[in-house]
């Protein structure tokens, strides 16, 4: 039988070599070390064992055994301590070792766990039948992170300086084409974490130009908490708003069920119970992470935010249960005006520093949608009220009779509708001015709100005249209504503001009926039926017939 001469052999192992730089895929990598030992440097079969995370060396690559041997092989496990016993009691030539079948470490149990004799393919001469010749893989620190597994050479001859340097060159290779296989993947992952920011911080920006389109401003915080769960990759997010005196309210919650949500909205928490969850040392660019392992929660505030029960299966570093990330809404003059409170981010890790500066990037962008949706309020408020009496104005009270007649269309459910009108209200704009006759309106205008229940609107239709609306009420119930009305104005003592004109009115009562199915038409006939009260000598209730 012929060999391959030295050169041959220590040809196929720079072959290797150059297939290293291609090689992604480490198990690819683990095979084609074991075809090589087995192919250029002539042995019947080749293995290779790596040493896992718990110190035990597993065999994961094969080459030249029956897949039942390969089987048993792979199932086999070398303890730490069993592969150091077979270091210690091993011939070495170089750094290949060597241990005879009948050596008595291959009694202990860890080493008969871990590695079993095989057969010989060849008569052996300097070769024993079931001995164990090995390469230690050692990484750069210093320790072995496998070895090598030639069995049963060729030759029938223990490696011989030449195949043991040969082999010593392959351990390298293997090494090296580990660390480089694993420093690639660190790198890809690298690269993955900043495309997946990349990604994002787009989908932020996107959802900011949503969250700043909403004009209402409940609209707003519900856009927000959506965005935060949907863009800044958290499952669960709560927004808190900022009232007068430092009180938090939650408004708007995504991924709590109805009951969590309720009672987060219905438990008003101060900024300085909130405190515990915002100290210096959490703070991570203008955040807060509150994390479980190195803080600790009161269980007032506890109790108030919605902490979910603990998972079992944490591992350090993944999101905990009792972690939180807070992330204030800042207005750009640096007023506060609420929090965002964020839980369980969705790839189960701790969020990081970039991640932390995407959100408050949006945060940013929702604390202008919120200024702004509050000062749109504050205006749509101003356009539906009086500004003299602070009740409801002419363009709110059409908005509400509108629902009104829709709700008796469809339930056929009644609703009243009063005309009230101030007598000779002339007489006091004549006789002490313009701003007593202010005085006097606002008086009138609180008499009516304070008469009327809830549910009932009462709006200031123009000048002196005041129409209420109430819900739910039939003709008969709304006359009774409007005489109790006339009845309180002319209880009212205004005499240190009008002296002795005395304040009365004359009221219309009119009803939602076929014939009156919108604003225009009912407003008219309680307006005709107030005209027939002044025509009959005011300080009167007048209704449309029934
Ligand atoms: P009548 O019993 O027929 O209703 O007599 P009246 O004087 O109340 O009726 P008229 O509609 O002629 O007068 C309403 C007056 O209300 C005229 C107007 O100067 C006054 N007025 C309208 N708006 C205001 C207001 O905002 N403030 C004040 N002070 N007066 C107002
Ligand atoms: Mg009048
Ligand atoms: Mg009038």
């Amino acid at each position: 039988m012929e060999f391959d001469t030295t050169a041959t052999q220590l040809r196929g192992v720079l072959g290797l070599a150059r297939k290293l730089i291609s090689i992604v895929d480490e198990q690819e990598l683990l095979e084609l070390i074991c075809r090589t030992a087995r192919e250029r440097l002539g042995y019947t079969a080749c293995a290779l064992s790596l040493r896992g995370d718990d110190g035990a060396f597993r065999f994961c690559a094969v080459s030249g055994l029956t897949p039942a041997q390969e089987a048993t092989l792979r199932s086999l496990e070398l303890s730490g301590v069993g592969f150091e016993a077979l270091s210690h009691a091993a011939m070495q030539s170089g750094r290949v070792y060597w241990v005879p079948p009948d050596h008595p470490v291959r009694q202990r149990d860890d080493v008969r766990a871990g590695i079993i004799a095989t057969g010989v393919s060849v008569p052996s001469r300097s070769w024993q039948q079931g001995s164990m010749l090995f390469v230690p893989l050692i990484g750069t620190d210093g320790q072995p992170v496998g070895f090598i597994n030639p069995d049963d050479p060729l030759t029938g001859e223990l490696p011989a300086n030449e195949q043991v340097l040969l082999l010593e060159a392959l351990a390298e290779l293997t090494v090296v084409g580990l660390e480089f296989i694993r420093a690639r993947a660190v790198e890809r992952s690298a690269l993955a974490v900043v495309e997946a920011q990349r990604r994002q911080l787009e989908s932020l920006m996107m959802a900011s130009a949503e969250v700043r389109g909403g004009l209402m401003l409940d609209d707003v915080l519900r856009e927000i908490a959506v965005a935060m769960t949907s863009a800044g990759g958290f499952n669960r997010a709560a927004i808190y708003l900022m009232l007068e005196e430092e009180v938090l309210e939650c408004r708007a919650t995504v991924g709590l069920d109805a009951e969590e949500d309720a009672a987060l909205r219905t438990t008003p928490i101060t900024l300085a119970e909130f405190a515990p969850a915002m100290l210096p040392q959490m703070q991570i660019s203008r955040s807060y992470l509150f994390d479980h392992r190195r803080f600790f929660l009161p269980a007032e505030l506890d109790a108030k935010l919605n902490v979910p029960v603990v998972d079992r299966e944490w591992k350090d570093g993944q999101w905990h249960p009792e972690d939180m990330l807070t992330v204030p809404l800042v207005e750009k003059n640096g007023t506060l005006l609420g929090l965002i409170s964020l839980d369980e981010s969705s790839s189960g890790l701790l969020p990081d520093r970039a991640h932390i500066e995407a959100l408050e990037f949006f945060a940013d962008q929702c604390a202008t949608a919120v200024v702004h949706a509050r000062r749109f309020e504050a205006v749509q408020a101003e356009a539906q009220t009086d500004p003299l009496t602070g009740l409801a104005n002419r363009r709110a009270l059409e908005e509400v009779i509108d629902i009104s007649v829709g709700r008796y269309e469809h339930f056929g459910e009644p609703t009243a509708l009063l005309f009230i009108d101030i007598d000779h209200f002339k007489d006091v704009n004549d006789t002490f001015g313009h701003a007593t006759g202010d005085l006097v309106l606002q008086q009138v205008g609180t008499a009516l709100r304070e008469r009327l229940r809830r549910g009932d609107l009462v709006a200031r239709y123009g000048g002196e005249e005041f129409v209420a609306l109430l819900p739910d009420t039939t003709l008969q119930a709304g006359i009774v209504l409007a005489e109790s009305l006339r009845g309180r104005v002319e209880a009212l003592d205004l005499r240190s503001i009008c002296g002795d004109i005395p304040i009365r009115v004359s009221i219309g009562v009119a009803w939602v009926s076929p014939e009156r199915l919108d604003a225009e038409s009912l407003l008219a006939a309680a307006d005709s039926a107030m005209y027939e009260a002044k025509r009959d000598g005011r300080n009167l209730v007048r209704s449309t017939a029934a």
